[in-house]
This record gives structure tokens, sequence and C-alpha cells, in this order.
């Protein structure tokens, strides 16, 4: 059988593999031991250059992760992911992004590759191949696409059912999240802050086609300043969630949001942002405007009648 050459071939060779391994022993199909796989896939399918090492170590401050090969130069390669991040998800989905890695990049790479967290979101196959593919590897292995339609179909999505899909898969919510933007028809976006500001953010394929979006990291934004996100509102008002008047977040729609606060001191949020599915008409969008424009004409002249 010839071997895959995309993220997503890899990624589904392995679910095969793996269903068949855990069907034959009855083992549960989630979340996937990582670590287990990459060295017994490897020894199997590359003898010559097995996965022998998985481990924890220190680190650099914004390194997540490493794929390096043996110094002695026996053709082994080990993964290393940094010891001090706590979040059993994101370095669940750190080993898979070094698996990805190794099957898609060692040969090009033979020195190995180094991930900072930034890597980690990077999804832009234009801006950095490697780390986007490495990226759509771990996603597709960690919650293949049957699995995640399954479990997502039919249901309101919020903060809550992100959450479970993160701990059926052991990833970080950002990565449910991420996952569930690309399969569904809703108008929506993360948006991940950072210390005030918009640190990323990604619109799902609908809302995109409105063109509402934050172009990628050009310049320095602030997190809308009535948004939960800059507002450190408590845990439970975030989890449940806001529905802004239009003019809070982009666009000239209301919008919901529910926003997470991380329990680190990086005083990081990820917001869920979710426009009205309809997308305003040409007209409407108009009309909106010609509103949006005349309530700042009143707050200029000071009042207006409202
Ligand atoms: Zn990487």
């Amino acid at each position: 059988m010839s071997l895959p050459t995309t993220p997503q071939g890899w990624a589904i060779r392995l679910t095969k593999i793996l269903s068949l391994h855990q069907a034959a022993h009855g083992l549960p199909r989630f979340p996937i031991d990582v670590a287990a796989l990459a060295q017994d896939f490897s020894r199997q399918v590359f003898p010559d250059a097995p996965i022998t090492i998985v481990k924890g170590l220190l680190l650099s401050k914004g390194v997540e992760g490493m794929l390096m090969p043996h110094p002695s130069g026996s053709g082994e390669w080990g993964i290393v992911y940094n010891e001090t991040i706590r979040s059993p998800g994101r370095r669940n989905f750190t080993l898979a992004h070094e698996l990805g890695h190794y099957l898609l990049h060692r040969q090009t790479n033979p020195g190995g590759l180094e991930c900072t967290s930034r890597n980690m979101a990077d999804w832009d196959e234009a801006r950095n191949r490697i780390e986007a593919e490495a990226n759509t590897f771990a996603s597709y292995l960690l919650m293949p696409l049957d699995d995640f339609r399954e479990q997502s179909k039919g249901r309101i999505i919020d903060i809550d059912v992100m959450t479970e899909l993160a701990d059926r898969y052991a990833v970080s919510l950002t990565a449910a999240i991420l996952k569930w933007m690309t399969i569904t028809n809703k108008r929506a976006m993360i948006v991940v802050g950072k210390e005030g500001f918009i640190d990323w953010a990604w619109s799902s394929e609908p809302l995109l086609r409105s063109r509402i979006y934050y172009a990628a990291r050009q310049s320095v934004i602030p997190l809308p300043p009535a948004s939960l996100a800059a507002q450190e509102v408590d845990g439970d008002t975030g989890r449940h969630g806001h529905r802004h008047p239009a003019g809070v977040w982009l666009g000239s729609e209301p919008v919901h949001e529910m926003t997470v606060f991380s329990p680190g001191n990086d005083q990081m949020t990820i917001s869920l942002l979710l426009y009205p599915d309809q997308a305003p008409s040409r007209w409407e969008m108009a009309e909106l405007e010609e509103e949006a424009t005349l309530d700042t004409v009143d707050k200029f002249m000071g009042g207006g009648a409202g």
C-alpha cells in the first residue's frame, strides 16, 4: 500500500489502523493516545526512523513542542512537548502536531522542527505551509470528521457543547471550536484575546462570504470595549454569553458573544461570536449603514431622540 502524501490522507490512514486495533481489543475510540500511536506506528512502518521518545521537557518560553532527530545520527526521532504547559488538551494537540511534522516534513527538515504556540494557531497554508499542514493533520487525527459531525449534529452550539467535545477528544477548547468552524454552516467567529488586544481571529466560511473578518495581524487591534472579553465579567456570565446590539463587534449586525477567560495569568480570552444565520441583504445593509451613520450624527450633535 502506498503512503499518503497529504495531512488529511495521513490522518485518515492512522484513524483506520486505530479503529481496527481498538475494535479488536474492545478499547474506547477516544481520546487518542498519540504517544503510543507515534511510537508503535513509526516502528512498524519506518523501522529505520522510529520515534523512540515522547516526553515533556523544560523548553524555552513560547516553545510548545519539538520534533528532533537523535543526536547520535542513529535515525531515531523524538517528540518533545514543553512540560510547563499544564493543559492536557494543548499537550495532546502538540504531540499530534509534531507527529504530523514527522510524517510529512522530516525528510525536508532533517534537523527537526521547533514549534511555538503561535505556530499551533497557524492555519493559513499560504503564509506558513508546514505549520498549517501539521495543524490540519492534528485536527483530523484527534477529531475525525465523521465522529465530530455525529457529535455536533442538531445541537445548539455554545461553550458548554464545545467544552464537552474538547473533553471527548482531549483537545483544547480552541482546537474544538476551530474544528467546528470548518464544518459549520453558521456565521461564526473565534476571537482569541491577549492582554486586552486581539491576538488572532478566524471567521467561518459563511461569515467570510459576508466579508466579516479581522485581517491577519497587520496591526494591533484592541478588544471592543463593550465586549465581554474586554470587560472581564464573571465566568458564568461569560460562558452563558450576551447578545450585543450591532456595532459592538465587526459588521452591522447583532452578535451573540460567549467568552471564556483563561485560568492562567496571561490574560487570555477565547470568544465565540455567533452572527444571525441570515446575512443581511444588500438593501438591508444600506439601511443599517444609514442608521449607524444617523446614530453617529446624533451622538455627535449631543443627543438625539432616543
Ligand atoms: Zn510545527
